[in-house]
């Protein structure tokens, strides 16, 4: 009940109708959990950087206990040695010596989550554009059960595929992309989430669509529907789970064995309109260069450029990847005042 309340009090204050006999949102209702990637965002650069080199030393040991000898080679000389573009202050540019493009190593899936973002952010703003909707996050999830992961991901893609044929979906969005996360729960039951951007066309009360996805499911109507104020950040929140698409603190080997016969299953794609969309789509210079950031002009970066945030000339410095953390770490604590490294 608590959570029904909470998803219409979040709509509301989204789109407030005119003449609203609703009340304002309560205070009590407001969601003051700490989401996930709010945590991430709380800790340092140089936190994040060792927790990525404990995933894949722990990655690697459960390859070589599963016999998986040439993964735990390809992981273990992933970003090995770095050639880090820096004017001492700041980091400009990361080049490692070799990607394993594993699709759990943290470091492959950060830059494979940016390539999303720089290709989707400038369709989804112009598409935007070109058409009246609101971007929604929806989060679409289905009951424990006793499955493995692949069949529990096609269950859910099953029910959104039946979901986006009803009629109710049709009227209220206009496409969007998908992204799948997977989760499991203390007593070993696998559920996956299915986290979509939606762009939606006009208001409606939660309730119908919690009607809606129990309809196709049969046995789930529990979602999350939020509106997306900045569309960047929600995008990086959404193709987040595909660097990430599960909890690799609690991984064993089992998982990893059931992961790696995943190969193939597709973790993001696009749905609708919007699908249509992407397929015509030709960013212009201005709008690829106004959405990679410092990713799209750093990559034009050399030994001996000005640094992007202090003009200072920066200067190649070879590392392992064990002296990133560190060095992140001088920069952290350099004296007020100063700026943070990139
Ligand atoms: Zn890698
Ligand atoms: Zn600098």
């Amino acid at each position: 009940m608590n959570q029904l309340t909470l998803s219409t009090d979040l709509i509301s204050r989204d789109i407030q109708p005119v003449k609203s006999e609703r009340k304002p949102p309560s205070r009590a209702y407001l969601d003051k959990r700490v989401t996930k990637s709010q945590r991430e965002n709380q800790r340092t650069r140089s936190q994040r950087a060792r927790e990525r080199l404990q995933t894949k030393e722990h990655l690697s040991r459960l390859a070589v206990g599963l016999g998986e000898v040439e993964l735990a080679d390809k992981l273990q000389r992933c970003h090995s040695r770095l050639s880090v573009l820096t004017c001492g202050r700041h980091i400009a540019r990361i080049i490692p010596n070799f990607t394993c493009e594993f699709r759990l190593c943290p470091d492959c899936g950060r830059r494979r989550s940016r390539k999303l973002q720089n290709k989707y952010l400038p369709a989804m703003r112009a598409f935007m554009l070109h058409n009246k909707v609101t971007p929604v996050h929806l989060v679409l999830t289905q009951t424990h059960q006793k499955e493995n992961r692949k069949q529990s991901a096609k269950r859910i893609r099953d029910a959104f595929t039946k979901l986006q044929r009803r009629e109710f979906w049709k009227k209220h969005f206009k496409g969007g992309t998908w992204s799948l996360e997977f989760a499991k729960d203390k007593n070993g039951l696998h559920h996956t989430h299915l986290h979509i951007i939606g762009f939606r066309r006009k208001f409606f009360a939660v309730e119908l669509l919690r009607s809606e996805w129990l309809a196709v499911t049969g046995d789930s109507h529990v979602l999350h529907l939020k509106p997306i104020l900045d569309l960047a950040a929600g995008l990086r929140e959404v193709v987040k789970y595909v660097s990430k698409p599960l909890d690799i603190r609690r991984f064993g080997a089992e998982d990893l064995k059931e992961f790696l016969e995943l190969k193939n299953m597709r973790m993001f794609g696009t749905f609708g309109e919007f699908r249509n969309f992407c397929k015509d789509f030709e960013p212009s210079d201005n709008e690829a260069a106004a959405v990679g950031e410092l990713e799209s002009f750093s990559r034009d970066l050399v030994e001996g450029c000005a640094c992007p945030q202090c003009n200072q000339p920066l200067f190649d410095l070879r590392m392992s990847k064990g002296e990133l953390p560190q060095f992140y770490e001088q920069m952290e604590s350099s004296p007020p005042g100063e700026a943070r490294g990139s």
